[in-house]
């Protein structure tokens, strides 16, 4: 049975939605939006959402 699992890639900075085999990784290995290039990441995606002020955003 063929099943192609079609994962997304969901940006914390800008909110970008991609699909994730468009995505590129960093050294890190922490994904690299290709809208804004904000690395979302464990330590990378709550530093983007302080920078840009996503809490504010109500
Ligand atoms: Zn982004």
């Amino acid at each position: 049975m063929a099943f192609e699992w079609i994962s997304y890639f969901d940006c914390a900075a800008c909110g970008a939605v991609e699909r994730a085999d468009a995505v590129g990784y960093d050294s890190l290995g922490y994904p690299e939006c290709p809208a804004c290039g904000a690395r979302t990441g464990p330590l990378a995606g709550a530093d983007a959402a302080a920078r840009t002020g996503i809490e504010a955003l109500d």
